[in-house]
């Protein structure tokens, strides 16, 4: 990818980003975390070198093959996909950075036993279904402070530092907005039981996220365009 473009890709995202979290409050800070799964490990490289140090994938396989092929960086990797239980090992061997999408107490659970096995932590978020899609992986809004403190309850080698969501799927900006109020909500709430992570927004959404309280937002192909 041509270097000048993206790095006008990267400034044109700080800006707005940095306009948007004003517009909550000088102290509200966003972290970025740039999702390169449609990239290749070169741009996530030429990435890292205007600055960009978090990074994120949906596939584990590709995780793998980009901490791989980028050992030599210091790059914070997130998992933001589907995580299957055939991949829960590997995933663990990886070590990342962020967990996003830990989506029922049973898939904590699994995860939690593997991690015992292996004598590992893991920081994750939970994700909210919050517009409650059925092509939507997490849990449904009205039970998911409930499952969190189930998860915390019932696991000893996972950290939950938040909440994770995906805005509604629609053009209708206000059903975005609801969503991203319901998980908000959802964070406030679990605040007093350690909640700092609220990852919500992406290319499409990520100003309005942020006007919501998101205080993560992971871009993708804004990047990458
Ligand atoms: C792909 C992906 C993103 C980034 O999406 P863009 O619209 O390309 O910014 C964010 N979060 C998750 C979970 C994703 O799978």
């Amino acid at each position: 990818m041509d270097k000048l473009k993206l790095r006008e890709n990267f400034d044109e995202i700080v800006q707005r980003v940095e306009r948007a979290r004003l517009r909550v409050s000088e102290y509200h800070i966003v972290k970025i975390v740039a999702i390169s799964k449609y990239v290749s490990s070169d741009e996530v490289r030429e990435l890292y070198d205007l600055g960009q140090r978090a990074f994120g994938e949906n596939r584990v396989q590709e995780l793998k093959q980009k901490c791989e092929e980028l050992e030599d960086l210091p790059i914070e990797w997130h998992f933001v996909g589907r995580l299957q239980k055939n991949k829960i090992n590997h995933l663990i061997e990886l070590d990342p950075f962020l967990m996003h999408s830990l989506d029922s107490l049973e898939l904590a659970l699994e995860l939690d036993k593997r991690l015992e096995a292996k004598g590992k932590k893991m920081d994750s978020l939970l994700q909210i279904n919050s517009a409650k899609e059925d092509t939507k992986a997490g849990v449904m809004p009205e039970v998911a402070v409930e499952e969190y403190l189930k998860i915390i309850e019932n696991t000893k080698h996972i950290n939950l530092k938040g909440v994770m969501t995906i805005g509604a799927h629609t053009k209708d900006e206000s059903e975005i907005k609801k969503s991203f109020e319901t998980t908000y909500k959802i964070y406030e709430a679990l605040q007093p039981h350690g909640a700092k992570i609220c990852s919500m927004g992406m290319s499409n959404d990520f100003e309005l996220a942020i006007e919501c309280g998101s205080n993560m937002v992971r871009i993708g192909s804004l990047f990458f365009k």
